[in-house]
C-alpha cells in the first residue's frame, strides 16, 4: 500500500489531474464524503487529506509514504529529513514581505507578522536586520492596518489580497510552487512502486521530457 499525504484546497485540485495522468483518482470527494483517508482507482494507493502544515509531519514520521506539499511549507518545517524528487510545478505564488502602501521601515528594529517565523527569523537574520517576529495563524493583512506590526511576511499570488488591505509587496523571499516528498526509509522499502510513482508524476508535470 502507497499512502500520500495530501492537503485540502488549492494543492489537492491542482495535483488531481497530474495524480490522475500516473493512473490515480480518488473513488470519492474530500468535500462531500468528509473522509480523510480516500481509497483510489488502485486498491495499493490511499490519499490523506490533512491539513498543509502537517504534510511533512504525516511523511517525516512514515504514517505517508509520500506527500505533496509547498515550498512554503517545507522551508518552514525544515524538510530536510525528506528527499524532495520533484517539482511539481503547481499551487505557483511567491513569498514575500509587504507593508503598508507608502509607508517605511526602520530596518533597525521592525516587527514581522507571519505563520513562517522560522523562515522570516533566518531571512531578516542572513540580512543583518533584527526582527521581532510575531506568530500568527491566518490573516496577516490586518497585522500592519492595527499596529501590531509593520511588515508581515505572506504568500502572493495577484496581490489582490494585500491591494484590498491598503498593503504593497516588498522583497521577494523565495519562488513557492508544490513538491513531492518522499519518507526517506519507504524510499528503500518500497523503492520499485515509489520510483514507478515518481517517473509517472515526472511525465505528468514535463510531458516532453518524459517522450
Ligand atoms: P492573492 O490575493 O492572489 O495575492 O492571494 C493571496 C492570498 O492567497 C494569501 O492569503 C495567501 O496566503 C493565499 N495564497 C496565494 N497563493 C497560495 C498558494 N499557492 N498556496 C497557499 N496559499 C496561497
Amino acid at each position: 500500500m502507497l499512502t500520500i499525504a495530501v492537503s485540502k484546497g488549492r494543492i489537492y485540485k491542482e495535483a488531481l489531474p497530474l495524480l490522475a495522468q500516473a493512473g490515480i483518482e480518488p473513488t470519492c470527494d474530500p468535500d462531500t464524503s468528509r473522509k480523510l483517508i480516500l481509497p483510489t482507482c488502485r486498491d495499493d494507493v490511499r490519499l490523506l487529506i490533512i491539513r498543509a502544515t502537517d504534510v511533512p509531519t504525516y511523511v517525516e514520521y512514515g504514517a505517508a509514504d509520500v506527500g505533496i506539499a509547498g515550498k512554503d511549507v517545507l522551508v518552514e518545517h525544515g524538510a530536510g529529513s525528506l528527499y524532495e524528487p520533484l517539482d511539481l510545478g503547481i499551487a505557483r505564488c511567491r513569498m514575500m514581505t509587504a507593508g503598508k502602501v507608502g509607508e517605511t521601515w526602520d530596518a533597525r528594529r521592525i516587527r514581522v507578522a507571519t505563520k513562517y517565523v522560522n523562515t522570516a527569523k533566518r531571512y531578516f537574520a542572513d540580512r543583518g536586520i533584527q526582527a521581532e517576529v510575531i506568530k500568527l495563524y491566518g490573516s496577516m493583512e490586518l497585522a500592519p492596518l492595527v499596529g501590531l506590526a509593520e511588515c508581515i511576511v505572506d504568500l502572493v499570488d495577484t496581490g489582490n489580497t494585500l491591494r484590498a488591505n491598503g498593503l504593497e509587496p516588498r522583497d521577494l523571499i523565495m519562488d513557492i510552487s508544490s513538491r513531492l516528498v518522499v519518507n526517506k526509509a519507504a524510499m528503500k522499502m518500497k523503492h520499485a512502486p515509489l520510483k514507478q510513482l515518481i517517473r509517472d508524476l515526472e511525465a505528468a508535470v514535463n510531458p516532453e521530457v518524459a517522450t
